[in-house]
Formats: structure tokens, sequence, C-alpha cells
């Protein structure tokens, strides 16, 4: 059996796992503008867990609380055309597409949504570049609650049109993500409500170790490397934790490399990883996953990447849209801009990697929920044809 609280990333001081805890109290009033959050909480293990593996028994909120909708558990596909490009004999890719709302944000959500259960509370409220919207907004349908959700008028479509098909009520933002975070925060503090913004809700990086375990056990081992596209930082730390929690518990005794991947033009965590400061400046990719300014959970990812032997690097908008369809047509997975970045980082990289290594990349979302960033890489046939004969 085991036992689980939050523990301060910072002052490691320890609370119960409540909805009055979000950052730490006494960590975050010290909270600057324009940087990480301070105070992230990270939910500790405590006690020996059973020989037979599950993940269910390793998350802090009760099976019987958990929304009626099957999220995790994605496919691991085996590409065997880009190992022999790559030369990797053990390149796997983890498909976070194929969740219900077809985005890894699904396991975050998740979560979130079991707690808000748990702790009887009916409404949530998240900011978001469009799939942690969709997501909590799908989950929140199939458990019955009601979801506010601050969305940067740039949101792709689809996002939008998602999340509305759910039900959610959707407040559309004059400005970035980072205006839509500090908006929701503020709606929270007015109207109550539990709030999902990433880093923010210590239950959307813990939520996200799933992909981990997942991994561990679709493996029957961890693997060499891991690569991740990187945002706010909470996927990155979310594998971490996974990890972390594998060698705790006696499951492993490794941790695997991870390698986190930014667009050249969002790429606040890799400065900081180069620089030991973060600096914020204005962003723009074609990967509107991992467009942030701030990175929300940027401090605590750089001090796991520190801790543990990680890498960050960074690839360009081209690179990306180039990935994305190199990924389509040698696998048959086609996944949204952010998700071919982490691609295209191992595409990068693949030369300098030993040739039997066990290499994860995560695909972190469906392809079908950004159509207009991956036509940029193709060309769109103009004309419309009548016969055969024009063909020719
Ligand atoms: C949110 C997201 C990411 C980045 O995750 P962070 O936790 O913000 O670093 C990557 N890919 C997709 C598809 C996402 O939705």
């Amino acid at each position: 059996m085991l036992n689980f609280n939050y523990r301060c990333s910072i002052c490691s001081a320890t609370y119960d796992i409540r909805p009055e805890y979000t950052v730490c109290p006494r960590c975050a009033p010290d909270q600057p503008v324009d940087q990480p959050l301070r105070g992230i909480l990270e939910v500790e293990l405590h006690g020996s867990a059973s020989l037979r593996f599950s993940v269910d028994e390793l998350l802090p909120i009760e099976s019987e609380f958990y929304p009626p909708i099957p999220v995790g558990n994605t496919p691991l596909w085996k590409p065997l055309r880009l190992r022999e490009l790559t030369g990797l004999n053990s390149l796997y890719l983890k498909d976070d597409g194929a969740n219900p709302t077809s985005s890894f944000k699904d396991r975050a959500s998740f979560l979130v949504s079991a707690a808000a259960r748990k702790f009887a509370i009916g409404e949530i409220t998240l900011a978001s570049t469009g799939n942690a919207g969709s997501s909590m907004a799908g989950i929140g349908a199939a458990a019955g609650q009601h979801i506010n959700l601050f969305l940067p008028a740039s949101a792709p479509p689809a996002k939008l049109v998602q999340a509305l098909q759910y039900g959610a009520r959707v407040f559309r933002v004059n400005g970035n993500y980072d205006k839509a975070y500090d908006l929701s925060l503020h709606y929270s503090r007015e109207y109550g409500g539990m709030n999902r913004n990433t880093a923010y809700n210590p239950l959307t990086i813990e939520g996200k170790k799933t992909v981990s375990l997942e991994l561990f056990e679709q493996l029957g081992q961890v693997p060499d490397m891991v690569f991740v596209p990187v945002g706010d930082g909470c996927i990155l730390a979310g594998v971490y934790k996974g990890f972390r929690d594998l060698a705790q518990l006696g499951y492993s005794d490794t941790l695997p490399k991870i390698v986190g991947v930014q667009a050249q033009t969002s790429d606040a965590l890799f400065r900081a990883f180069h620089s030991g400061e973060f600096t914020s400046t204005p962003t723009s990719t074609v990967a509107d996953s991992i467009c942030v300014d701030v990175p929300r959970n940027g401090a605590h990812a750089l001090s796991m990447l520190k801790a543990y032997g990680g890498q960050m690097m960074t690839v360009s908008d081209q690179e990306i849209i180039d990935a994305q369809s190199l990924l389509s047509r040698t696998s048959g997975l086609f996944t949204e801009p952010a998700g071919a970045a982490a691609f295209a980082g191992l595409w990068k990289m693949a030369a300098e990697l030993e040739p039997d290594a066990s290499v994860v990349v995560l695909a972190t979302g469906n392809g079908l929920k950004d159509t207009g960033s991956a036509a940029l890489g193709l060309e769109v046939p103009e004309h419309c044809i009548d016969t055969i004969d024009e063909l020719l």
C-alpha cells in the first residue's frame, strides 16, 4: 500500500493532497513576474508497492474517482522503415495522439478530473494553447464537470471547435497563452472551483508521469533515451517523475537520458539550461503547443535535467515541418507540429546515437489538430479534374 503527499520542490515543506494546495504557500509569494512558477509541489510516495506492477496503484487519487473515459495505454509503435533510415534498431514512437481527445494532455486532465470528483468540485478552469483545453473539455464532459477555458485568439480552429463541441465555456483571449494563463488564475481566485493550469495544479505533472509507467510496461524495461517536446516543461517533469517513482519503488534501477526539444523561436528552457537564467522573449512557432514566453514549469524542469543528466536542443520551424512529413511518410504516424519537434530532434541527433539503444520519441498530439500547419510542408493540388484524360 502506498501513501501520498505533496512536497515542495524548493523548500521541502509537505502538504496533504487537497485542492487548496497548488504551488507552495511559503515559496510562491515571492513569485517574480516573467519567471517560471516557484514552489512547484511534487507528489511524494511512501511505502512499498505490489510485486505485480500496476499504473493505478502509483497514482494519488483512488480509481473509484476516475472519469469514465479511456485515457492512456497508448500504442508503442515499432517504425521499421524509420529504424532502417536512422540505423536505430530499437526506435519506438509513443502515439499519444491516440488518446480520447487526441493529445498527451489527457493524462493530466484525467487525474485533475478525478481529484475534482473526489473533493466534490464541479467546475474546472484553465488556460491553454489549445490541447489542454480541448482535453479538459472532453474529459470533463465524460465526468459531468463544467469547464471554463481561456484560449488565445491564435489557437488553431480545430482545437477551439473541439473544446466547444465537448460543451466547455470558452473565453477567447485577445493575446497570447501567457495572458490567458494570468486571466484564468484571476478567474479562479474570484469564482473558485479547481484550476487545472499546467504546473500550477500539481496533479498535471503527476498525471503526465503515466507515460513513463506505460513505457516501462510496454518495453519490459526502462528505455535508454526519450525525446520530449517542451513548452512549459510539464511533460518533461512528468516523464522524469514516472521513472523516478519506478526507481524509488524498486521496479527499476536506472533512469533514461531525457532529451528536451524546443522550437528555435520558443526556446526559453534551452537558453536557461545553458545560462542558468530564464529571460522572457516574444515567441512564435509553427508548433503552437510548445509556444510559450515563460515556461511555467521551467525552473522545476531545469532542476530535473541537471540532476539526472538530461539535455536540451532546439529545431527550426522548417525542420519541424520537414520532420512532420518525413514521419508521416515513413511510418504512417501523422503527429501535430509539437510532436514532430521531438521527432525532428531525434532525426538531427540520430547519427550520434548507439545503434542498439532503445530510443522513444513522444508523438504528443494527432496531426489533424492543426491541418493549417501541416499543409505548409505540402503541395496541395489546385486543379480539379473532370476526366482521366486531364491527368496527362
Ligand atoms: C502541451 C503540449 C506539449 C508540451 O508540453 P509542456 O508540458 O507544455 O512542455 C507538447 N506537445 C503537445 C501536443 C502538447 O499539447
